[in-house]
């Protein structure tokens, strides 16, 4: 069988073709399915950081698509196709024309980060939702921010994005980014001069039909940086997310989208401030509980408001005082938190394991000092009673 003519090379904006089949067979990885080779076709198959094309032949979905050793392309499809029939192959163009502003905005990122840093690409992917770039040198965000801007002023200008094989004495001449050592034939591609690179996969006709790059985030990896990058599309609707979540949350601080961080600041700074009010408010109420307590008597106390620490306190505070056990309560987190002193020398551990086995609960500690939680609807009269008899 002859190699599969690849239209996805040759006009890449074609959506759709008539094509003979070649060969169609059931998929040895999968029964269920069927795989199934043209004369020509549109699809591109999985390759070099590009996702395959998906669509239909004769109606017939095309589920995945990639290339053999003999540079046939197959098409996994959910049903057979008989050999020699004309068939109708037509891609998902959506999907394409956005792996095309992706993969071309790549290139032009790509060839921008290695004029201006010197740094190399060495892992690319179009994923979902974003596109991956590893880049080898740690770029800093004013750095990253530079390219950027660089990158888009090359779409602006709108350059042709030209792909071709040059014979073997030109390329021989030409510097080119590549991530491999290539053998066959070398496709070149010329990202409006910001890149040139050899490459299989699909582009856009120039650099303004990408829309717009965007590096979305900058995460350090193997001694550089991992780039989460969008384009076109993908750009304008991430910024329709990341703008409505802006609004949403300055609506809520009363401040502007722009203003946020000054807003989050003094709100992290007056929770602090409260944090340390609280705190306070606490020790004193420790304080006052154990000046009120009488020396000798086991305490039980049900509070509303101190949290974890606020119990801590009073019950070490009240059992210091009175020599002997006490208990405090208060609502917190799911349930009835609960902190338990013991009596001087004293051990509650055994104390605690009976009452969070009689009420549901759940906690443990020292020999001085337990702290756990019963549920919210815990008897707490019962409670007291199971505490005060021991
Ligand atoms: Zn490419």
């Amino acid at each position: 069988m002859l190699s599969t003519r690849r239209l996805y090379e040759e006009a890449p904006t074609l959506a759709r073709c008539t094509a003979r089949v070649a060969a169609c067979r059931p998929d040895p990885k999968d029964p269920r399915y069927w795989l199934c080779a043209l004369d020509a076709t549109v699809f591109y198959p999985e390759g070099g950081g590009q996702p395959c094309d998906l669509g239909t032949l004769d109606g017939v979905p095309v589920l995945a698509v990639h290339q053999d050793g003999e540079n046939i392309i197959w098409h996994r499809t959910a049903a057979p196709l008989e050999a020699g029939r004309q068939v109708e192959a037509a891609i998902d163009w959506d999907r394409r024309f956005d792996l095309m502003q992706q993969h071309t905005g790549e290139h032009i990122l790509s060839g921008t980060l290695h004029r201006m840093f010197g740094a190399e690409n060495v892992g690319f992917h179009i994923g979902s939702p974003w596109v991956r770039m590893d880049i080898d040198l740690p770029l800093t965000p004013d750095q990253l921010a530079q390219a950027e801007r660089a990158a888009n002023r090359t779409v602006q200008r709108d350059g042709p994005i030209r792909c071709w094989y040059p014979a073997p004495q030109e390329l021989a001449q030409l510097h080119y980014r590549s991530k491999k050592e290539l053998d066959g034939p070398v496709r070149l591609v010329d990202a409006a001069g910001a890149d040139l690179c050899a490459c299989c996969g699909t582009h856009v006709a120039t650099a303004g039909q990408v829309g717009v790059i965007q590096i979305l985030s900058a995460q350090h990896y193997k001694g550089g940086v991992r780039l989460a990058v969008a384009c076109g599309m993908r750009a304008v609707a991430e910024m329709q997310v990341l703008r409505a979540d802006a609004q949403a949350a300055g609506a809520r601080l009363s401040v502007p989208a722009g203003q946020l961080t000054g807003a989050a600041e003094r709100l992290l700074a007056a929770q602090s401030a409260q944090k340390q009010r609280a705190a306070a408010l606490q020790s004193a109420l420790a304080d006052a509980l154990a000046a009120a307590a009488q020396p000798g008597r086991a305490q039980v106390v049900f509070l509303d408001g101190p949290d974890g620490d606020g119990l801590r306190r009073i019950a070490m505070a009240v059992a210091a005082k009175t020599g002997a056990l006490c208990a405090a309560f208060a609502p917190g987190g799911q349930g009835l938190a609960y902190a338990l002193a013991a009596a001087k020398d004293g051990d509650v551990r055994e104390l605690c394991r009976r009452m969070n086995a009689q009420f549901s609960g759940r906690g443990g500690g020292k020999a001085g000092f337990c702290q756990g939680s019963l549920p919210a609807d815990a008897d707490r009269q019962a409670v007291e009673r199971f505490l005060q008899n021991g």
